[in-house]
């Protein structure tokens, strides 16, 4: 049954939305169904999506063999417990998993969203240091072994450092590694943990780099490394603190300072993971690899909630040779066999598909077909990136008029604060892409 305006009604008075205000709610656009790159709502409209369900639906909607991934599985079981149970559709992805990232990343938790894969990373880190050296009045020392725990008041290896901008989960510990100053999570403020921020990155290629760069970075890890647990980084691309990309140089040297100061690196990869910048990981791109991976979004191809956080022998044999040893975490849907299997049928058909030159021609049409806006009066920068797309204006769009504009030119584009971006679906054809880049460029040009 098509949905009816009384049900619209009782959705923008009981059902918030993603960052929604109940009293004054933002309008919403019913989906009817969707299939290849197209939703098709209930209004009748039928909008290319230029958002993949936020970085996550690769594929596509509606995808045969991902359905078939799904019904197959749900017609030997949809869930059960992971406590002291496993199943086929759980081996198979981690040991994907495994073969797919580096060779150091051998170990695997299955969460049951990116925000959730964070806290588990953190959980990691935090449990690491406990493991190897407890908490110390002296800080941490080279090979000192905790021998008979942590006492009261001592300090603890237990605080991140990450960038501002950054964007890593809603959830309260990946809030209060998430930008400490921008938006929602500036109310939170007094409740969080406090941990360490540096500013964001700038710069764009390593040709330009320049070794004062990283000076404020390693300045804090030298002072606070005590007390430093983790750093915690989106690499390459800041995604939803402001879709801003930087340097792989970056990358390189906060590995060595993570060395070199004894604190892990975790990389969320939960958006740039499964080829979305053009590498498979981004952290391929840099050469870099971290002794923690989240990965999530693109993970199931958009079809559920699943996420993964990834660690190496040496950080789990730590936190497993501790006392009790166990790793604190595990939810009730961990490794959702139905999930489990969409991201095994996903992996698959991504690691058979041309993926890399499909991304590198989404990348050039984006190019050439969203440079004209860098010359309009009120745009600030366009960025391309893989398969992202970004036209940054100088001034935030008016979100429900410019939310009306694009399905009268076509597409589903969510834009915010001042940015209109892109992160199609990998299966869009050219002409589609068109569609959506026409749009963006009009858009721009009108300037809500
Ligand atoms: C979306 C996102 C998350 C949070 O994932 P959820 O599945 O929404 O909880 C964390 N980190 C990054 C980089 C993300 O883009």
């Amino acid at each position: 049954m098509p949905i009816s305006a009384a049900q619209l009604v009782f959705d923008s008075q009981h059902i918030w939305h993603p960052y929604t205000n109940l009293l004054n709610p933002t309008p919403v656009f019913a989906v009817e169904s969707a299939d290849g790159v197209y939703l098709n709502l209930s209004s009748g409209e039928r909008v290319i999506d230029g958002m993949a369900s936020w970085w996550s639906a690769i594929h596509g909607y509606n995808h045969p063999v991902l359905n078939q991934a799904v019904k197959s599985q749900l017609d030997k079981m949809s869930h059960v417990m992971f406590g002291g149970l496993t199943h086929q559709p759980a081996i198979e992805l981690c040991e994907k998993l495994i073969e797919i990232t580096d060779s150091n990343l051998q170990c695997v938790f299955l969460a049951d969203s990116g925000s959730v894969s964070v806290e588990v990373a953190l959980k990691m880190a935090i449990q690491y240091w406990y493991s190897k050296i407890g908490y110390s009045k002296k800080g941490y020392s080279k090979n000192e072994q905790s021998k008979s725990g942590p006492s009261k008041g001592d300090k603890q290896k237990s605080k991140f450092l990450s960038f501002k901008n950054a964007y890593h989960g809603d959830t309260f510990g990946a809030m209060s590694v998430s930008d400490p100053e921008n938006g929602m999570h500036s109310m939170f403020a007094g409740v969080l943990p406090q941990h360490f921020f540096v500013s964001a990155p700038t710069c764009l290629s390593d040709d330009d780099w320049k070794s004062e760069y990283i000076n404020e970075f390693k300045a804090i890890l030298n002072v606070n490394h005590n007390e430093i647990a983790a750093v915690i980084i989106e690499p390459l691309v800041q995604g939803a603190g402001g879709m801003r990309f930087y340097c792989s140089e970056y990358l390189r040297q906060i590995r060595k300072l993570c060395d070199e100061f004894n604190v892990l690196l975790i990389f969320d990869e939960i958006a740039t993971g499964f080829a979305r910048t053009g590498s498979f990981f981004a952290y391929e791109e840099a050469k870099v690899v971290p002794d923690i991976l989240c990965l999530g979004k693109a993970l199931t191809g958009g079809y559920m909630s699943l996420a993964a956080t990834l660690t190496s022998r040496k950080v789990a044999d730590t936190i497993s040779a501790y006392q009790g040893g166990n790793l604190m975490h595990g939810p009730t849907f961990m490794a959702n066999p139905l999930a489990c299997s969409v991201a095994i049928a996903s992996l698959n058909l991504l690691l058979n598909s041309d993926w890399k030159s499909k991304i590198a021609d989404i990348e050039k049409q984006l190019i050439e077909e969203l440079r004209q806006c860098k010359n309009f009066e009120n745009v600030v920068d366009v960025r391309v990136k893989g398969a992202i797309g970004v036209i940054e204006l100088k001034e935030p769009v008016d979100m429900e008029r410019v939310q009306i504009r694009f399905i009268e030119l076509g597409v589903w584009l969510r834009p915010f604060g001042k940015l209109i971006y892109i992160m199609p679906p990998y299966i869009i054809k050219p002409s589609e892409l068109t569609q959506l880049t026409t749009a963006m460029v009009q858009v721009s040009k009108e300037s809500f």
